[in-house]
């Protein structure tokens, strides 16, 4: 899938960086303990489906969670970028959701093994219209909404995230080079559950465009 950043440039995005437990409350509901450092894992560019369009869910799970999140949008290339300097880095924000299998994350993180089987599928990395930085005068201080079939399931604040997005880009560029267009994944607050055949999700972050789409079983 491209996007087109505010500058007119459209790309396909080279890699989604996705944070892990970056909401404390959320972090518990899954009886994780509460990280010091951002829990970092990547999805590949092909499980991105943008607005309108359909999560399929594979017949490897039975059990696939949606989370809501904010997704910052990289704009200008950057390799150990300073937290101060980080949102100048940010062409825009958008709304995602990271779709995982849970059944199949729990039997990994038994095994101690990467996230990436449960995290990865087709699909599992929807992602709303870019809304320029330009507009998001303060990206730490937005609502975040999931509504599965137009009933309320997440509800949370990015004030209550662990590391700030400023703080998360400066510390992934301390690992990765990020590059226009890259997607990073901010991570979600609590009230993640199962979805079924047929939902329709809804995912609104503040005054950001939002987020519409279905569900479907694979046949
Ligand atoms: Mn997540």
């Amino acid at each position: 899938m491209d996007i087109t950043l505010p500058t007119g440039q459209t790309l396909t995005p080279r890699k989604i960086v996705c944070i892990g437990r970056n909401y404390a409350a959320h972090a518990r509901e899954l009886g994780n303990e509460v990280p010091e450092a951002p829990v970092v894992f990547l999805k590949p560019s092909t499980a991105l489906v943008g607005d309108g369009g359909t999560i399929v869910l594979p017949p490897q799970t039975q059990d696939v969670h949606h989370e809501v999140e904010l997704v910052a949008v990289i704009g200008r290339a950057g390799k150990n970028i300073p937290e101060a300097e980080a949102l100048g880095h940010v062409a825009a924000y958008a709304v995602g959701l990271d779709m995982t299998a849970r059944d199949l994350q729990s039997e990994l993180k038994k095994k101690g093994l990467p996230w990436t089987l449960a995290k990865g599928f087709d699909t599992f990395a929807p992602l709303g219209p870019l809304t320029p930085a330009a507009d998001v005068p303060d990206p730490d201080q937005l609502e975040v909404t999931l509504r599965v079939n137009g009933e309320v399931r997440q509800q949370g604040a990015t004030a209550a995230m662990l590391h700030s997005v400023a703080a998360l880009v400066a510390y992934c560029s301390t690992i990765f080079t990020l590059e226009p267009g890259d997607l990073l994944y901010t991570g979600t607050p609590e009230g993640v559950a199962a979805v079924q055949d047929g939902d329709v999700l809804e995912a609104q972050i503040s005054s950001l465009a939002p987020l519409r789409v279905t569900v479907r079983r694979e046949a």
